[in-house]
């Protein structure tokens, strides 16, 4: 590990990813390269998990073409000197901010979208000029050794090198000395990446997780509401960060809502034979999900087939804040509803937990939309939708608290690889005497001055 750091560290000191035609050249080959073996990514990751190509596509493999694109196109602006005003103080001279890349980056990436959680924060890298190891998670293994066979046959290891493993692999690669480690995983992780990058004082993004709420009021659209709700909870079987976790829905609508989602799931015929449902990713985790479905919760579902790590969409009804759904994030096909008087109540229940990664409220009123978000604070999320924020790569993506720290997509990501590197920069045709030896109550009457028109 040592090895492939230093060779990085040695190559970004050449400065050649300095120049921007060679970060375009970069994201133009892993463009081609996994444009030329699309086919081999959908195999890979239908083995780990039933992930059909039209799900594989959607949310995985567009967003990162889409990246790759959105970087290409805006990558002139992006990295362009910046100009800032320059105060009276330093009057003759100039200001402006460089951005520059920080040099050799460490990308961790999660299991359940190996691809898209991967390879989006490496275009962003590559394209701010960094160079780059990639581990991206053990649990797909297909998916983790089709990507490692791909890049490392098309990238120069000093620019671009993938390496596979779990523990052990992660916790050597650890203990190098990067410049920079964006980390897309759980919270307990988080903790053990951010306390070995503290060492070395390497910056982070942390992109964790959370208890991701969706609040529903009386007065939404209540057909709209449960098909965009169902949409977002059982795309990957549910095992997506930002999947609304559970649903806070007020007492006067509950009933019917219960009945629509009902309905909702039923129309969309979840099944891995449809190529719309995938298989839970390993069985520790079918473990953990199967002890969260309580019986004599269960409204709809809760049926499971463990060797096929089938878990039916299930929806729990009549749950309190003590009921094992509700002690982690749940991170599967699983929605427990609650529901409540006052909306108040809801957000100051939730307020309770730690700051999720996403929120989402489903109203049609100003001040409830207003009500969730002025007082609870979560990483980025919707109104009136839940998951389709993520699709915009205008909004940074990132969490709060404990669901993470910094955030990427677009120039966010650009700019969370890059250094702002402030520089003044004065003219020499004048030099006003004011704040030099010696000092004198005209002068200090001056400075004072100057600084109020600053
Ligand atoms: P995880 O934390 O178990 O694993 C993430 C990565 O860390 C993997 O590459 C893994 O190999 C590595 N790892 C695991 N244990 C380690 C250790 N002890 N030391 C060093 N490295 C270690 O997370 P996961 O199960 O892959 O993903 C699920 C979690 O990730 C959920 O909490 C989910 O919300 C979160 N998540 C967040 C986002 C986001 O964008 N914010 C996206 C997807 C998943």
């Amino acid at each position: 590990m040592h090895h492939i750091v230093e060779n990085q560290r040695n190559f970004f000191n050449t400065n050649t990813t300095k120049n921007l035609q060679f970060r375009l050249t970069q994201l133009d080959k892993l463009y081609s390269v996994l444009k030329n073996n699309e086919q081999a990514l959908y195999d890979a990751i239908y083995k780990d998990f039933k992930k059909s190509e039209f799900d594989t596509y959607t949310s995985e493999l567009a967003l990162i073409f889409h990246d790759i694109k959105d970087a290409k196109r805006n990558i002139y602006k992006w990295a362009r000197r910046k100009k800032v005003r320059t105060n009276l103080m330093n009057f003759p001279g100039k200001s402006y901010i460089i951005k520059e890349p920080l040099g050799v980056c460490l990308v961790i990436g999660a299991w359940n979208y190996p691809y898209q959680l991967s390879l989006s924060p490496v275009v962003a890298a590559l394209a701010a000029g960094n160079t780059v190891i990639l581990k991206p998670s053990e649990l797909p293994a297909h998916s983790s050794k089709v990507m490692a066979t791909l890049i490392n046959k098309t990238f120069d290891p000093k620019i671009l090198k993938v390496v596979e493993g779990g523990v052990p692999e992660t916790t050597e690669l650890l203990e190098q000395d990067f410049d920079k480690i964006f980390f897309t995983g759980s919270t307990r992780v988080g903790r053990i990446v951010y306390e070995a990058a503290a060492k070395n004082l390497t910056p982070v993004t942390l992109e964790l997780g959370g208890k991701s709420p969706a609040f529903i009021t009386k007065d939404c659209n209540l057909k709209i509401t449960v098909k965009r709700l169902v949409w977002a909870k059982f795309l990957n079987a549910g095992q997506t960060c930002i999947a609304p976790d559970y649903v806070f829905v007020e007492k006067a609508i509950e009933q019917n809502f219960m009945e629509a989602i009902k309905a909702e799931i039923e129309k969309e015929q979840f099944a891995f034979e449809n190529n719309n449902y995938v298989q839970i990713i390993n069985d520790k985790n079918f473990e953990r999900l199967e002890k969260m479905i309580v019986p004599d919760k269960v409204a709809y579902g809760g049926s499971t087939n463990a060797p096929e790590r089938y878990i039916q969409p299930t929806i729990l009804h009549k749950v309190t804040f003590n009921d094992p759904s509700m002690q982690e994030e749940i991170f599967g096909p699983i929605l427990p509803v609650l529901s409540y008087t006052t909306l108040q109540e809801a957000i100051e229940r939730s307020r309770q937990l730690p700051k999720p990664l996403s929120a989402y409220i489903f109203t049609g009123s100003k001040k409830n939309r207003e009500e969730v978000l002025q007082q609870l604070s979560f990483g980025g999320g919707a109104v009136n939708d839940a998951v389709m924020h993520i699709s915009n790569p205008k909004l940074p993506f990132g969490g709060v608290g404990h669901s993470g720290i910094g955030s990427y997509h677009g120039k966010a990501g650009f700019d969370g690889f890059s250094h702002k590197k402030s520089i003044l920069h004065r003219a020499t045709w004048l030099e006003l005497p004011l704040k030099y030896f010696p000092h004198s109550a005209s002068k200090l009457k001056w400075i004072k001055r100057l600084m109020k028109l600053q």
